[in-house]
Formats: C-alpha cells, sequence, structure tokens
C-alpha cells in the first residue's frame, strides 16, 4: 500500500466516521439491501450502459455473458479449493503465502481481476479482514463477483474504523488477544483470506474440506465453521 493511499485511508476515516453517525442504526444489518431505490452509482452505471449500448460500443449479450461467467461459472467454490489445498498440502500452502498469484493458478484460477492476489493467513491470533475502501476491488478469479455489502459505503468506511463491530455484525467476535489485520485491496493487488482449518476436519479429503469453506470466510467477515455431522 502506498503512502499516498495510507493518507488517503486516515482522511477516509475521519470522514467515514462522520458518515456512519448520520447512518446510524442503517448500519446494523449487512443481511439486506439498505436502497429502496437504486443507488446514485448503479444509476449511473445503468444510464452508462443504455448509452453504450445504443451507440454501439457494446453488446449486451456480451456483457450479460460476463455477468453470468463471474456469476455461476466463477465463484467462492474455486476460492474453497485453493483454502482445502492449502490445509491438505503443507508444501502447496507455503507457496500459496509466497505467491497467491502463481499458486492458485497451478488449480487453474486466473485472469480478469485476479493479476496480483496475495493471500493472508488466518491464525489463533491473527485474524484478516478484506475491504476495498475506494470501490470494489475482489479476487474475481477465486471469489467470483462480489456481494452487495461488500461493495456498500457502510462496509468499506467501517472496515477501517470499527474491524471489530463489522465482524460482530456478521456474528464473528474475536476474543481481545487477537490482532485484526484489515487489507485495503486495489486495482492492483487483490486479497483472498486463508481461514483456520476447522477442528474436527482430521483427515478429510480436499473434496471435503472445500465444502465447508465459504465465502465469507475467505473475505474474512466470518470464520469457517466446525463440521456438524461425520466424515464426508
Ligand atoms: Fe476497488
Amino acid at each position: 500500500m502506498s503512502t499516498t493511499r495510507r493518507g488517503f485511508l486516515a482522511a477516509a476515516g475521519t470522514a467515514a466516521a462522520g458518515d456512519m453517525a448520520q447512518a446510524g442504526d442503517k448500519a446494523h444489518d449487512h443481511g439486506h439491501d439498505h436502497q429502496a431505490v437504486p443507488s446514485d452509482p448503479a444509476l449511473r452505471v445503468k444510464a452508462l450502459e443504455s448509452l453504450l449500448v445504443e451507440k454501439g460500443l457494446v453488446d449486451r449479450a456480451a456483457l450479460d455473458a460476463l455477468v453470468d461467467t463471474y456469476e455461476h461459472k466463477v465463484g467462492p467454490r474455486n476460492g474453497a479449493r485453493v483454502v482445502a489445498r492449502a490445509w491438505a498440502d503443507p508444501a502447496f500452502k507455503q507457496r500459496l503465502l509466497e505467491n497467491g498469484t502463481a499458486a492458485i493458478a497451478e488449480l487453474g484460477y486466473s485472469g480478469e481481476q485476479g493479476a496480483d492476489i496475495r493471500v493472508v493467513e488466518n491464525t489463533p491470533k491473527v485474524h484478516n479482514l478484506i475491504v476495498c475502501t475506494l470501490c470494489s476491488c475482489y479476487p474475481w478469479p477465486v471469489l467470483g463477483l462480489p456481494p452487495v455489502w461488500y461493495k456498500s459505503a457502510p462496509y468499506r468506511s467501517r472496515a477501517v474504523i470499527d474491524p471489530r463491530g463489522v465482524l460482530r455484525e456478521f456474528g464473528t467476535e474475536l476474543a481481545a488477544d487477537v490482532e485484526v489485520r484489515v487489507w485495503d485491496s486495489t486495482a492492483e493487488e487483490r486479497y483472498l483470506v486463508l481461514p483456520e482449518r476447522p477442528a474436527g476436519t482430521e483427515g478429510w479429503s480436499e473434496d471435503g474440506l472445500a465444502a465447508l469453506v465459504t465465502r465469507d470466510s475467505m473475505v474474512g467477515v466470518a470464520r469457517v465453521p466446525p463440521p456438524s455431522g461425520g466424515k464426508p
């Protein structure tokens, strides 16, 4: 992260604190969209898309195909496979933490919005949380498209000013001695959290492990829950 970016973050934190005071209790829940009408950026995007289509500069079918690919074919299941491999194979885990992009490409995942992916590891003493304070940068090849809450102004500002508060709203309570590290994604560098492997999964297959891994755990807003049933 550049010093300019850090400077921005400090300023954004102060400004966001003001915003949040006004937003009040609206920021309590991430399970739904907070706005009844489309947000200003959403309307601008819609207007821009209509214009580009009208002028013949983009093909609506091509746009739909691109969105469909990242919504349905590429998605958090890719990231889950990466996490499961790291849990099962210590050598892969080491490569993943040293050079995320290269290790992820070993599993065949690369491309748009994933040129430089850094993987950060959760441990009993460190919890990592991913945000993009400026917009919605996200590692598409392993997580697909970002959820609405990830792109929302409350998440983007509060993940920086009050990460523990945000985690609590996602149901993630951290002990006081756990260090929280917040990573600000950019167009150049995106992040993926390697969550902690839950207890009770000793000897599990990679498929079984991958099925436990959730999108939220790879963004860092949740942990991977321990298995409820028996070994798959
Ligand atoms: Fe962004």
